[in-house]
């Protein structure tokens, strides 16, 4: 029988030894987190300076932002009624 989970670790290590390999090599550096495009390490927000991804950082974090409140809303909206009614 093949065991899928050894196949697996053995896999996942191969793939952890050759990305160590490939970054030992290389300087410090970071990708742009739209594009990919490689920035400055210093780089902050980890983006490039295009237009197009400043603009798309923008949106995500501002989806982020609304999503974070969505789930508070949830949350104050079914955790207050059930909170309230155990201890009725
Ligand atoms: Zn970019």
């Amino acid at each position: 029988m093949v065991d899928a989970k050894s196949i697996k670790e053995k896999v996942s290590k191969k793939i952890s030894n050759a990305k160590s390999k490939i970054s030992s090599h290389l300087p410090s550096h970071k990708h742009c987190r739209m594009c990919g495009v490689t920035i400055d390490s210093k780089a902050d927000p980890r983006i490039c300076k295009d237009e197009e991804c400043i603009a798309k950082l923008e949106k995500r974090e501002r989806n982020d932002k609304m999503m974070r409140i969505m789930f508070y809303v949830f949350a104050v909206a079914f955790g207050i009624p059930i909170i309230l009614s155990l201890r009725m």
